[in-house]
């Protein structure tokens, strides 16, 4: 991986940090994120980080959160959709905003795999789009882990996103999947397990979300081929990141505090 990559991230930030507050990064605690989260500190350590957990995430999800929360002294804040807190994270002190599964528990009705089977954009709706509309609602900037080469679906984003009352920032948005991987290593970062999972056919996991809805795949595939694999949005986009979720309050876009010039590196 070129260190010019990771100087330019850090310099992204930098820049973006100078006069923006309230500011927060969000962590699936996939590759990216967790990479997005360790730029992010080295700039500002006290940078709050927020995770959308769900009922449906891998057990390996939330021991891999308990780890790296322990290990880059995180103090993460949960937000989920659930009836309780899961064991795991109240054995380990994570800090947990639950919230309601009451439209959850109406949209499933009798069939507990209703939706995800059914109508996964409902079922992402529900348990991570209206729980992150909450954990932003008191920033003005968020961080977060969107790489351009994951799918088709993130090729043509900016690396300065402002939609509503939020500036997003993607320092990561030109490292490639190598890089990642190189950056954790080189970071001693442990990865998430399933990452090192490969199948008799050459499949591994390559962008991991919700268990059911997470599928190996090969290396010619692009990253995010695996996600809602045989629905209408197979290699598509959760939500999170297309849905406009802190709407403006005068419906006119923030200015941009602050300008940095694209610098060259090599890809
Ligand atoms: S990824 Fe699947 S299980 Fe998770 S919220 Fe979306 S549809 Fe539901």
């Amino acid at each position: 991986m070129s260190t010019e990559k990771t100087q330019y991230a850090l310099n992204l930030l930098e820049s973006a940090f100078i006069n923006t507050k309230p500011r927060g990064v969000g962590c699936s605690f996939g590759k990216d994120s967790v990479t997005a989260v360790h730029l992010a500190r080295r700039i500002d350590p006290n940078i709050p980080v927020f995770s959308i957990m769900t009922i449906f995430k891998p057990k390996e999800t939330f021991e891999y959160l308990v780890e790296i929360n322990r290990l880059l002294n995180l103090d993460v804040l949960v937000y989920m959709v659930a009836e309780r807190v899961p064991q795991i994270l109240i054995d380990n002190g994570i800090k947990v905003e639950l919230l309601s599964p009451d439209n959850f528990r109406e949209a499933q009705g009798t069939h507990e795999n209703f939706l995800h089977t059914e109508d996964v954009d409902r079922c992402c709706h529900l348990l991570k789009v209206v729980p992150i509309q909450k954990a932003v609602a008191n920033y003005d900037v968020l961080i977060d882990g969107l790489r351009s080469s994951e799918g088709i679906t993130r090729q043509n984003l900016q690396e300065i996103e402002i939609t509503g009352d939020l500036t997003k920032i993607h320092p990561i948005l030109h490292f490639t999947e190598e890089d990642i991987f190189e950056y954790l290593k080189k970071n001693d970062i442990p990865i998430h397990p399933w990452y090192l999972k490969t199948f008799p056919d050459g499949k591994r996991y390559r962008s991991l979300g919700c268990a059911p809805c997470t599928r190996p795949i090969f290396d010619h595939e692009s990253e995010r081929d695996g996600r809602w694999q045989g629905s209408k949005k197979e290699g598509g986009e959760c939500g999170i990141h297309t849905n406009q979720i802190k709407p403006s309050k005068q419906n006119i876009p923030l200015q941009k505090t602050f300008v940095m010039e694209k610098q060259d590196y090599n890809c």
